[in-house]
């Protein structure tokens, strides 16, 4: 046996290897001394043949899931090595891998989140272009998506941030370059782990790729092209055969993502904007998702955050969803109709995974059945709608009148979670099982008789009819009347207590039942069988029916959504003209009172907003919201505002607040410098940048000429929308200087020296920081702000920071002053200098 470890061993070597003993899964030598340290297990040994006995440590199976997620969750992977035959006591019991269990395809749904997909990526990288391709196993989701010129790096990072993958797999070459990036050293991104070079040749990924789609050519999936496509997504499927050890059925198209229908989203946008999750605790509280998410399906949940990070770049596409969502926003009963049906509607995207990948259980048939059932009404209730997005799904839900009526009848509604004792298959569906079970259930009747009948025979009342494994059925005496057993009575066993027999009745009656038993259990287990294969014939049908409700899951939540905070339908335009009325925070507002502003950007006359304003006047959260309008218009939803006309974007580029240093090793100003150079370098005329507060890790001139700087390279080269706050009211000069810029400011109110925040933007800049008020309203001691407002009269009073050159020729000297400039200390004498000083110093002192 410790030989044959060794062998699973050597073939796994980058695993920590679950070795099936009995009840346990073991863990030997290098394995178990690390997994004993990771998992607090008590480290023990077990004689292997060797000189030393062979450190080991175990944990019971039926707790491995709790185990295996932790190692996982520690990067590690788990080869699974199960007991293939039964232990017989003559010939060693087969054991081997059946599954290597890895981050990116855990398919046990107590260790996967529900509401998000965990994505397997594969990376392929040549010198000067590369591809992506992920997949996720448990919904049979698969895409990929190639990157050329000359940000191909930059871009796949941005995509891998996007998909947030919990594995990837890449070549031993580029798996080295990647986990030196940041985003990898600081866990942004998992460590890419290296996969056989061999697989990712073109050649054997192709061929990985027509066999398992089973077709003669890849055009179908418009693939066929693109090597790098290729190379990626064949050895993801490469991978997923050699740690599944089963063909993903549920894998049944790839997706090609193209640049040009969707806007990238790159690590800032995606954190600053809050969109899935918040910056402070990384919960989806407060994000974007949360104010969208009203669906009723964990389908469509992750359906909506896959939508909400790639948002669409056509305007044909994105109002095909709208018109979807206006449809569903002005017909209130069926809406109403529609979100108490999905309610009962539960994951068929990730049953059918299961129908594919071998793990369905009876109680998923129960959910599965209670879910295809309503799909007519669903279909139904959409007949009054018109929209062509919703004819589309309604065709691509497809009737499973037959499926329901199978499981319906087969599955007993309530079924035990596991199908080992059996019980799962209702009565009266076969009449052969329904005999066994009532041979098997009628066998403890007899039993109860023959026990009865047999004290009486013998005068015995202790006497005991009793089952055990090893020897069937027995009577049972006890030592102080064992002589008055019968002669018919065949000793079998000798307790310390008692003495065991059978009887030619006993032996037949446990040929009945136990082969009762064993068949009932085999024939149950035959019935799912075959109900498995006539749900796997309806796979294909079952995943399109799965994503087509995601779909309608989606749209519904958010014409709810719109309904329930009044947002409205934008209008797209294909110009570069952005006019918002009456826009809100999607988030900010649900927390309060909130004052609308409006917003008009474009490319010519408005297209730089210098935005400036007290601390806490609300200047982020109106950048913010701006940008996420215009996400949420990409997204196909409606939006926070009375109207909103929003022009198509290409890319929404933010630089909001001092960054946190998490991704990076480089001090804040570094990371701001590196991400303006970023978005200097990849913005056009059609993208949206907001920049809040730039320029402030480093001293005022510096900060102020930067911004400066970068505000006029902006409006002039790259002329894109741009929104940009300033504590620098130097800025507010640029208007009318440079083509576009235009000022605005957030109001506030001065009252008894204190002041109001009204929430409200207009044209001009702000006058002044009001930073003492703001501290004030925060708090501070009423000595300091005081002190502080003291301070501020004379610092404005001596204008240290106003620019020195301009006020050189009018400045006025004091009379010391003028005395020292008098002075020509080339034509006096000390004695003469001395009394000039005396005098100076006199003068000070009065
Ligand atoms: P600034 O960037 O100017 O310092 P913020 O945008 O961070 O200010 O806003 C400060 C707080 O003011 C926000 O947390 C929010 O609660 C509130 N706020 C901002 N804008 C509005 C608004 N339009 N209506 C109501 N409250 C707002
Ligand atoms: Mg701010």
């Amino acid at each position: 046996m410790m030989q044959h470890y060794l062998e699973v061993k050597e073939q796994h070597k980058d695993c920590v290897v679950f070795y099936r003993l009995g009840d346990f899964y073991e863990m030997f030598f290098e394995d178990a001394k690390r997994v004993s340290e990771m998992l607090d297990l008590t480290l023990t040994g077990r004689d292997c043949g060797l000189a030393e006995r062979a450190p080991m440590c175990g944990i019971p199976f039926h707790a491995a899931d709790g185990y295996i997620q932790k190692l996982v969750s520690l990067g590690e992977k788990v080869a699974i090595c199960e007991q293939l035959t039964e232990p017989n006591g003559k010939e060693l019991v087969r054991r081997d891998v059946v599954k290597i269990v890895t981050a990116g395809t855990l398919d046990n749904e107590t260790l996967i989140d529900e509401k998000t997909n965990n994505f397997i990526c594969s990376v392929y990288l040549n010198a000067e272009n590369c591809a992506c391709a992920w997949a996720d196993i448990t919904t049979g989701e698969f895409f990929a998506r190639s990157f050329s010129g000359d940000k191909y790096f930059l871009e796949l990072t941005d995509l891998l941030v996007r998909i947030d993958p919990a594995e990837i797999i890449a070549t031993v070459q580029a798996s080295d370059i990647f986990n030196k990036i940041p985003l990898i050293i600081h866990g942004v991104l998992p460590k890419f782990s290296a996969y056989t070079e061999s697989e990712f040749s073109y050649s054997n990924a192709k061929q990985t790729l027509l066999k398992h789609f089973n077709v003669l050519s890849l055009a179908s999936f418009g693939i066929e092209n693109d090597k790098n496509v290729i190379s990626a997504s064949g050895s993801l499927i490469a991978y997923l055969y050699e740690t599944q050890k089963h063909a993903l059925s549920n894998i049944n198209s790839i997706t090609l993502e193209n640049s040009k229908d969707l806007m990238m989203l790159d690590i800032n946008a995606i954190r600053n904007l809050e969109l899935v999750k918040t910056n402070r605790d990384g919960k989806r509280y407060g994000s974007l998702l949360w104010v969208l998410d009203k669906t009723k399906t964990s389908m469509g949940a992750r359906k909506l955050q896959s939508w909400i990070l790639s948002p669409l770049c056509n305007k044909e596409q994105i109002e095909y969803r709208l018109n979807g969502v206006e449809s569903l926003f002005n017909n209130a009963l069926v809406r109403q109709g529609l979100v108490n049906t999905l309610t009962g509607v539960r994951d068929i995207g990730r049953i059918s995974g299961k129908i594919s990948n071998g793990n369905l259980m009876p109680r998923d048939c129960l959910a599965l059945a209670n879910s295809l059932e309503v799909l007519p009404n669903i279909t139904f209730q959409l007949l009054g709608t018109n929209a062509k997005i919703i004819n589309d799904i309604c065709d691509k839900i497809k009737d499973f009148s037959d499926i329901v009526k199978l499981i319906n009848s087969a599955i007993s509604e309530d079924c035990p979670p596991t199908m080992k004792d059996g019980g799962y298959i209702k009565k009266g569906y076969s009449a052969e099982l329904d005999e066994l079970k009532d041979l098997r259930d009628n066998s403890r009747g007899i039993i109860a008789t023959i026990e009865k009948r047999e004290r009486e025979r013998t005068g015995v009342k202790t006497l005991k009819v009793g089952y055990n494994k090893v020897f069937g059925y027995y009577i049972e005496l006890t030592n102080s009347v064992k002589d008055q057993a019968p002669y018919d009575y065949i000793r079998k066993q000798t307790l310390v207590g008692s003495e065991r027999y059978i009887t030619e009745e006993l032996k037949q009656l446990e040929e009945k039942v136990i082969t009762a038993e064993e068949k009932s259990l085999r024939l149950e287990s035959e019935i799912f069988k075959g109900i498995k294969e006539k749900l796997f014939a309806r796979l294909d049908d079952l995943l399109d029916t799965a994503d087509a409700v995601s779909d309608l899951d989606v749209l519904l939540s958010f014409a709810v959504v719109a309904k329930e905070n009044n947002f409205c339908r934008p209008s797209i335009n294909e110009g570069s003209a952005l006019n918002i009325t009456g826009g809100r925070h999607p988030v900010v507002e649900k927390m309060g009172q909130f004052v609308p502003n409006d917003c008009t950007l474009d490319g010519g006359e408005n297209r730089m907003m210098i935005i400036t304003g007290p601390n806490m006047a609300g200047k982020s959260t109106y950048m913010r919201q701006v940008a996420l309008i215009t996400l949420m218009a990409h997204i196909g939803c409606f939006v926070p505002a009375s109207k909103a006309d929003i022009p198509l974007t290409d890319k929404i580029f933010t630089r909001i607040g001092a960054s946190d240093n998490l991704i990076s090793d480089q001090s804040t100003f570094m990371v701001e410098m590196t991400e303006i150079a970023t978005i200097l370098a990849n913005a056009t005329k059609d993208s949206l940048i907001v920049l809040d507060e730039i320029g402030r890790g480093t001293s005022t001139f510096d900060g102020l000429s930067i911004a400066w700087a970068i505000v006029e390279y902006v409006t002039d080269v790259i002329k894109a929308k741009t929104m940009f706050a300033t504590h620098y009211h130097e800025l507010t000069e640029l208007e009318g200087r440079l083509e576009g810029v235009k000022n605005y400011k957030v109001t506030v109110k001065e009252y008894n020296g204190s002041i109001v925040f009204l929430r409200k933007i207009m044209r001009g800049g702000a006058n002044r920081s009001f930073g003492i008020e703001v501290s004030c309203l925060a708090g501070i001691r009423k000595e300091v702000t005081d002190r502080a407002k003291e301070i501020l009269r004379s610092l404005e009073k001596s204008d240290i920071t106003v620019r020195k050159d301009d006020k050189q020729e009018e400045r006025e000297y004091s009379e010391i002053e003028e005395i020292i400039k008098e002075t020509d200390i080339n034509n006096i004498s000390p004695m003469q200098a001395f009394a000039i000083l005396q005098d100076l110093k006199e003068k000070l002192e009065k």
